[in-house]
């Protein structure tokens, strides 16, 4: 809405205008919507590429808008960190996650072959720098019952370049406790890779980009070469390397052949409710 008399090229722009009020509209809307539960949960499952038994699950959240249908957490995640409203959101998704990982683990863990399913939950950079992080985190597990080690908190690798001692501090506490930290999107932020010892990491998650390099075949050698090197660069720090975004049988091969542990993406799976994880899991040990 443009006052009257306001310039023209102002009013040139009616979808810019929608677009503004839209963003405007959902930041607003965000506090409300989580207290009426408008969030929700899809789950992902992460294969192991040796033996293709599923592991565990990627929480992705999702909100289901009364006006404009389900959003994906790329309409509303940034607009929730400049609010921070990704803060008790952020808490909310980790509860859910968790509570769904003992689910899985009292009702399923005795009959998944590969073991009790393990959950995988986002943590943007406003929750790294929240100093609430460590004991909600804790008191989750507590009050859930559930181990440290079922639980791997997945941090960008754009949001640990550079980070000092104080941003580290809580993530090494919480690895110290047995959770797993997963380096996110790994490959696209340019780290230094003698800088990956300094960070309490114990899984590298490769890039959708370097997934998709490997879509046509031969692949580009080069893409090779530096999948190859991230790989035996990990595995020489003992960490453990998922890729994601993995839509085909042709680059799961792939993959597995370069050495990578873990795989995530729709060849699998699609992120849907939790029940496709242990159906999937439960599936495996019939095989
Ligand atoms: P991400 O952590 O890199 O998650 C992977 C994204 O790739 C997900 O998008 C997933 O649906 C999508 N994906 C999975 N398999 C495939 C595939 O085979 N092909 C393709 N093309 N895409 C695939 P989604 O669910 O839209 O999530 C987008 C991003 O939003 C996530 O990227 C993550 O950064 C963020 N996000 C999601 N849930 C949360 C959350 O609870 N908290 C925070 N802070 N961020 C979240
Ligand atoms: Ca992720
Ligand atoms: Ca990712
Ligand atoms: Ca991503």
């Amino acid at each position: 809405a443009k006052s009257a008399g306001g310039n023209r090229a102002e009013l040139a722009d009616p979808e810019a205008d929608a677009r503004a009020i839209t963003r405007h509209g959902l930041t607003t809307a965000l506090p409300a919507a989580l207290e009426r539960g408008e969030f929700f949960i899809e789950y992902q499952p992460l294969v192991h590429l040796g033996d293709g038994s599923v592991r565990g699950a990627e929480a992705l959240v999702r909100w289901l808008h009364p006006q404009h249908g389900v959003l994906g957490p790329d309409r509303f995640i940034p607009l929730a960190e400049d609010t921070g409203l990704i803060v008790p959101l952020g808490r909310w998704v980790l509860e859910q996650s968790v509570r769904q990982a003992r689910e899985w683990r009292e009702r399923y863990g005795e009959q998944t072959p590969a073991g009790p399913l393990r959950i995988n939950v986002n943590l943007s950079p406003c929750q790294l720098s929240h100093p609430g992080l460590v004991q909600d985190t804790v008191e989750i597990l507590e009050r859930t019952g559930v181990a440290p080690d079922a639980l791997c908190l997945e941090v960008t690798e754009s949001a640990l370049i550079g980070a000092d001692d104080d941003l580290l501090k809580p993530l090494r506490r919480l690895a110290e406790m047995g959770v797993d930290i997963a380096l996110d999107d790994f490959g696209t932020g340019y780290s230094n890779l003698a800088n990956l010892r300094r960070l309490p990491v114990s899984i590298l998650k490769l890039d959708r980009s370097f997934t998709q390099s490997m879509q046509q075949f031969p692949a580009d050698p080069v893409d090779l070469k530096i999948v190859e090197g991230i790989v035996s660069l990990a595995h020489s720090l003992d960490l453990s390397v998922t890729v994601e975004g993995v839509e085909t049988g042709a680059q799961a091969e792939q993959l597995r052949i370069l050495g990578c542990d873990t795989a995530q993406g729709w060849y699998y799976a699609r992120p849907g409710p939790p029940e496709r994880v242990h159906h999937l899991a439960l599936a495996d040990a019939t095989n």
